[in-house]
């Protein structure tokens, strides 16, 4: 009697969507060094864990829905109006509005690859099609070739530095360069997510090429050198009529109460957080050197990571490195990302980085 109903049908990129891997978490009650998502390893600072909880007192309240506090001292920081600021439940969480605001049904987003993850996820959510373009042998942008593959349908370009997971930065030259070589129609998306981890004589300043280039929105987070991973809030600079479309298409109350308080917080953190970062990129340059030492090439590292290149083998050496109590990034054919994370947990890496070569022909 009853006939079969149809289903509902979801659209054909939902269905395609390459699934988000997260890094790998510890399981309770054992001792690991969790290096696998590109957090920094440091406690809440104290000033932001105050302001926690005085804005937990507040929970019942929605928060600001326009964000105005955060976007005026971030506008502030950066030297740019306010209006130039879109803030999100996390930098990806902006770049898909950023996305849905430009992108039409047919269109190209142009990427290297392996790049972030989020980004070809990104794209086929908001209804256009990832264009991959090879990093080099090097594990950097081929900014030339991205160049080429811009064709009549290219809505945006995405550039990724320091690039994750491989690690190697843009100079502002080249990205200044690439800007002048694209039209003027195409979004560029710098997403600067680790810069504060940048040790480059020419490190990108995207905000500083806004004034020149009103084809280029510049992502930023709170996830990386500020801590607040947890917290989720990120945002992107861009000129004042591409912002008032990313906020009129992004989610309202998009950052909760608890994480703009945080973030107002931490930024007036700026030397604890400078200081952290330092410690960071003592421990990566000494890990860089100590790989580096056992035999491996290891691509520029301008993150809080590195990335070991072991193609097949890259699911056997995190098997290898969880077994010894170090949770890495395995990315499945390609290779391995290991977030610089505490001293010790440095050193357990190290060390099976070490036996792994004993143990493994080249
Ligand atoms: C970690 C990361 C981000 C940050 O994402 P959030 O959503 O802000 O946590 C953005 N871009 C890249 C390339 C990243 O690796």
């Amino acid at each position: 009697m009853a006939s079969p109903r149809p289903s509902v049908s979801l659209r054909p990129e939902i269905e395609s969507l390459p699934a988000y891997v997260p890094g790998e978490r510890p399981t309770r009650g054992r001792q690991v060094y969790k290096l696998s998502s590109n957090e920094v390893p440091f406690p809440l600072l104290p000033a932001v864990g105050a302001a926690l909880a005085d804005a937990a007192v507040d929970l019942n309240r929605y928060p600001d829905m326009y964000a105005t506090e955060l976007t005026e001292a971030l506008g502030e920081r950066l030297g740019v109006p306010a209006e130039r600021v879109t803030v999100g439940n996390g930098s990806v969480a902006v770049l898909e509005n950023v996305l849905r605001s430009v992108c039409v049904p047919g269109d190209e987003v142009v990427m290297a690859w392996r790049s972030f993850e989020a980004y070809p996820i990104c794209v086929q959510v908001a209804g256009a099609e990832p264009v991959q373009v090879p990093v080099d042998a090097e594990g950097r942008h081929d900014l030339s070739a991205m160049a080429d593959a811009v064709t009549d349908r290219t809505r945006a370009v995405l550039l990724c530095s320091p690039n994750n997971p491989t690690g190697p930065a843009l100079t502002q030259t080249e990205v200044r360069e690439f800007l002048a070589a694209l039209p003027r129609h195409v979004l560029v998306i710098l997403d600067e997510a680790y810069l504060h981890f940048v040790r480059t004589d020419d490190p990108t300043d995207g905000v500083a090429l806004l004034d020149e280039h009103k084809n280029l929105v510049v992502l930023r987070t709170f996830s990386k050198a500020y801590g607040l991973a947890g917290l989720r809030v990120g945002y992107a600079v861009a000129r004042r009529r591409l912002t008032a479309g990313f906020r009129a298409a992004s989610t309202p109350f998009g950052v909760n109460a608890l994480a703009l308080a945080a973030a107002l917080a931490v930024l007036r953190c700026e030397d604890e957080v400078q200081e952290r970062v330092r410690q960071v990129v003592i421990e990566r340059e000494r890990v860089v050197a100590a790989l580096s030492g056992q035999g491996w090439t290891v691509p520029d590292a301008q993150g809080n990571f590195v990335w070991l290149d072991l193609g097949r083998r890259a699911t056997a050496f995190a098997d290898l490195a969880r077994s010894r109590g170090v949770l890495v990034r395995a990315f499945a054919g390609e290779g391995v990302r290991v977030s610089i994370g505490e001293p010790e947990g440095n050193d357990l890496f190290l060390e099976v980085a070490a036996d792994w070569l004993a143990r493994t022909p080249a």
